[in-house]
């Protein structure tokens, strides 16, 4: 048995300036027997932003839907999507999604609830999806999370969250187009930016690391730095800049692992309901015990971005709540073991773990 990951990676990739004005032919052989194509569209963009839905090339079949991500997904909103199409189509040519990270999650997650039956509750964990989903493609209109190239869809379920991990997940195109991320706030830029800053840092620190994962995660890296640090101004170049990192960044942990920060911001995504960019963003402002140097540049892409990162957010929390993020925490191994490798159990006690959370 070999114990090499066999990398299941996207199936096509366009990138550029007014990529998305191709979509149309794109989806053109994947539209089949007058089945509709479902855009599945982040709802910031529902009220005429950035003129994006005007764009898209929707057919006479064809329907929209705005994701609601106010909240991360939930493996009930996926149900709940999968269910109305069936009930109103049978089957679909293909969802697009079209947003931030928690869009491109929803837009796998409903594809493969198209065709695989029960709840997608069921499927969280590794490698319990039977069936390919219908055709997906994801259109990312926010730069870091790397969801456009993972083999994971992250969602709340009713005990656990958990991804669907899966080699049926990866997108089967993916359309890379700058254009759409620019203008975003810029703390919803910096938080979702800081997520790949942060992957890079958690990657390239870790024991998992090897020359896959470097090569990209150094890339990355670089490209955060010149984008975070070394501009002046955000511009296009900025924007470019930044989408490449995203999609490099979520290339190097594929063949590796996260680290501290995440493993730390899924306590608070459990108990507070706190957002995976900002998240990661509160946590990593206190680790420099963990990643000193990455830790000090973090705050000096803080300072110059002028983003805010919040600060106690777990102030007055029960002995029970933190008790409740630290089980979550600790329970998310691999990344625990890429951070501090195999003595980790020995290395972030519970105490280590409750001090850190109170200092958040
Ligand atoms: P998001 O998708 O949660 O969106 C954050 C906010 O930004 C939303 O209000 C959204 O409407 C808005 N938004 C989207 N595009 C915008 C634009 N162009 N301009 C202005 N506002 C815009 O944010 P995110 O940080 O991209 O994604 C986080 C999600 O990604 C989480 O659900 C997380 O679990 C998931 N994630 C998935 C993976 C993966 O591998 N599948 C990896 C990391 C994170
Ligand atoms: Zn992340």
């Amino acid at each position: 048995m070999s114990s090499f990951r066999n990398f299941k990676m996207i199936g096509y990739v366009v990138f550029g300036r007014g990529s998305f004005n191709q979509l149309n032919d794109i989806l053109k052989p994947h539209r089949k027997d007058n089945r509709p194509m479902v855009f599945l569209v982040d709802n910031y963009f529902e009220n005429g932003a950035n003129g994006l839905v005007k764009r898209i090339p929707v057919q006479e079949n064809d329907k929209v839907i705005f994701a609601d991500v106010t909240y991360e997904p939930k493996t009930t909103y996926v149900d709940s999507i999968a269910q109305q199409l069936k009930d109103e189509y049978g089957t679909v040519s293909g969802v697009i999604g079209i947003g931030g990270g928690s869009t491109l999650d929803l837009a796998k997650a409903v594809s493969l609830m198209m065709t695989n039956p029960g709840s997608s509750a069921d499927y969280q964990g590794w490698d319990l999806v039977q069936k390919a989903g219908v055709y997906k493609a994801g259109i990312p209109t926010l730069s870091g999370t790397g969801a456009e190239v993972s083999r994971t869809t992250v969602l709340t379920g009713p005990t656990r969250k958990l991804g669907m991990n899966s080699d049926f997940t990866p997108f089967d195109q993916i359309v890379l187009d700058p254009e759409l991320i620019a203008n975003a706030p810029v703390n919803q830029r910096f938080y979702t930016g800081m997520d790949c800053y942060i992957h890079c840092i958690e990657s390239l620190q870790g024991t998992y690391l090897n020359e896959f994962s470097k090569s990209y995660g150094e890339k990355a890296l670089e490209l955060c730095r010149k984008v975070f640090l070394e501009k002046d101004t955000w511009d296009e170049e900025s924007d470019d800049k930044l989408m490449m990192a995203s999609y490099a960044g979520g290339m190097s942990i594929a063949y590796s692992q996260v680290g501290v920060a995440h493993a730390v911001s899924y306590g608070l995504s459990y108990l507070l309901g706190t957002k995976h960019g900002i998240g990661n963003c509160i946590v990593m402002n206190q680790l420099e015990e963990y990643y000193p140097e990455g830790v000090a540049e973090f705050k000096r892409m803080v300072e110059k971005s002028g983003a805010e990162i919040p600060t106690g957010i777990c102030k007055g929390l029960t002995d029970e709540q933190f008790d409740t993020m630290i089980n979550v925490s600790l329970g998310m191994k691999p990344l625990w073991e890429n951070a501090l490798g195999k003595n980790w159990e020995q290395v972030m006690t519970r105490q280590k773990l409750r001090d850190l959370y109170e200092k958040l």
